[in-house]
């Protein structure tokens, strides 16, 4: 009988789910030897996907959906039989707050680039040299950049500092929760940088890579973000229902990872040991330098590597309380506009199903590069501040009647210019000190829920390949 091969998947989050779950399906599907351990520190599944049902509204305390484009979600959803629950978003206007008022963001803005130059010229979110220096970006010339630079540089070059502090930066910084001055594009939008390259112009380049109108029905909108009706968490409670062949150790660290002549030792926090034959380690940077106590490679960038602490508050009220002129789906605020908030979605409207009928629904998101004190502070203070921001912006007349304060700390990975080379050097480093251990997740390759997915299924074929089962 040929023996089997051990695969120690470390982290339960959606990329760890996603990779145990895929791995059982090929073990499955071709009869492969192997047994597949999944190992999560806390009690539960899903890492930052976390929902909350509460008096008929349905609540998330990290991610609240998926883009649709990025296929790998949606499939995941369909493969757990959950695709009658899928569900896109709202279309409604959304708002920047700059300049002491919210502004509508332009409509056709893509991540703040233009691609209708109308609603753009007519906006009050920019003065008239703003707009004319953005329309620079029609002829100045691509700059070719050896290795990466960051996304402030590269948009401020293309459409000056206005048009990035009132649009671009608020929209971005929304991703990431991060410093745009610092953040690396290369490792965030390297299409931007392609599109220079290749149109000089981003937003004659846009708009050539928009998708044509469907002719059929021009004017039927949906949005472009998916979610399912009971919740991200029902994805990950699906995912694991169909664990028949993963072990799943829950509420259990790995604390050191120890290289034999062939293979791992694995030791985890309730004193036990585990051997593996290849790893998939997707915990989060911060975790990864302390498992290798013997640092065969080098993990200084890890250890260096920034990550922000953000809270979201979700507030419940009775909807004739929220006194808003405005409609639509919610807000980003520019930096620098005196606000501890940094959005605000008004989730009823964007997600109805996640409210009771007459019954509003908004979540507030605090801290950001440079400004994360606030994420510390009690679940009160945390809500008066959200309360009194909200209310210089809109008007409500009442509290809430319950709020849920999730805090969620070192959690967006911050990827700095030159992180693809770091990464690359830690990646080849580990294949000749570590072979078989693959570091995947949202530190490394994005960190929107699909890209997690994708990096899930990578880890998977290089499992295989590794252990020669492919
Ligand atoms: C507030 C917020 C809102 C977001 N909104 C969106 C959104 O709307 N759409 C979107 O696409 N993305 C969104 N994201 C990003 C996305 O949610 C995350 O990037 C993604 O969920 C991360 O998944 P992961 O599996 O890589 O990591 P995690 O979810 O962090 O999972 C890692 C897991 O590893 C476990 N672990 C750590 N150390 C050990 C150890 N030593 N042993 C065993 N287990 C360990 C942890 O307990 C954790 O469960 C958001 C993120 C945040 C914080």
């Amino acid at each position: 009988m040929e023996q089997k091969k051990k695969v120690v998947i470390i982290g339960g989050g959606i990329t760890g789910i996603s990779a145990a779950f895929y791995l059982q399906k090929k073990v499955k599907e071709k009869e492969l030897p192997v047994d597949i351990y999944l190992i999560e520190a806390k009690p539960r599944l899903g890492g930052k996907i976390e929902t909350v049902q509460r008096n008929g509204f349905t609540i998330e305390r990290g991610p609240d959906s998926f883009l649709e484009r990025k296929k790998s979600a949606q499939q995941l959803v369909k493969d757990v039989g959950l695709e009658s629950e899928l569900v896109n978003n709202s279309v409604g206007q959304s708002y920047i707050f700059a300049r002491d008022r919210l502004h509508p963001i332009p409509e056709g803005a893509v991540m703040g680039i233009p691609t209708n130059i109308l609603p753009f010229l007519t906006s009050s979110l920019f003065s008239l040299s703003g707009k004319l220096r953005a329309a620079g970006d029609f002829v100045l010339p691509a700059k070719e950049v050896k290795g990466d630079q960051s996304l402030g540089q590269f948009f401020r070059r293309r459409f000056g500092d206005e048009v990035v502090e009132h649009l671009i930066e608020p929209l971005l910084s929304g991703i990431y929760a991060g410093d745009i001055d610092q953040l690396s594009l290369m490792s965030t939008f390297p299409h931007f940088y392609e599109m220079e390259q290749k149109h000089r112009s981003l937003i004659f380049g846009l708009k050539k890579s928009m998708p044509r109108k469907n002719q059929k029905q021009p004017n039927k909108k949906k949005g472009i973000f998916q979610t399912v009706k009971t919740g991200l968490q029902s994805i990950v409670k699906a995912v694991e229902n169909r664990f028949d062949e993963v072990h799943v150790k829950k509420g259990i660290k790995v604390t050191e990872i120890e290289r034999l002549e062939k293979g791992y030792r694995l030791h985890l926090s309730d004193g036990s040991v585990l051997e593996a034959d290849s790893l998939i380690i997707s915990t989060g940077h911060q975790a990864i330098p302390s498992m290798f106590k013997e640092q065969g490679a080098s993990f200084t960038y890890l250890k260096n590597m920034p990550a922000t602490s953000v809270a979201t508050v979700a507030m419940a009220f009775p909807e004739d309380v929220i006194k808003s002129s405005t409609k639509g789906t919610g807000f980003v605020i520019a930096r620098n506009s005196g606000f501890t908030i940094t959005a605000c979605t008004w989730t009823h409207k964007k997600w109805p199903h996640t409210a009771p009928k007459g019954k509003a629904l908004l979540r507030a998101y605090v801290g950001k590069a440079g400004d994360e004190a606030i994420v510390e502070q009690s679940d009160e203070i945390i809500v008066k501040t959200v309360l009194d921001d909200l209310n210089r912006i809109m008007r409500i007349e009442g509290k809430p009647e319950f709020s849920v304060v999730s805090r969620l700390m070192n959690s967006m990975p911050q990827y700095l210019v030159g992180h693809n080379e770091k990464i690359k050097e830690i990646r080849d480093k580990m294949a000749t000190t570590y072979p078989g251990v693959y570091l995947t997740g949202s530190s490394f390759e994005g960190l929107g829920i699909p890209d997690c997915i994708d990096q899930g299924k990578q880890a998977v074929r290089d499992v295989l390949q590794f252990l020669r089962l492919h």
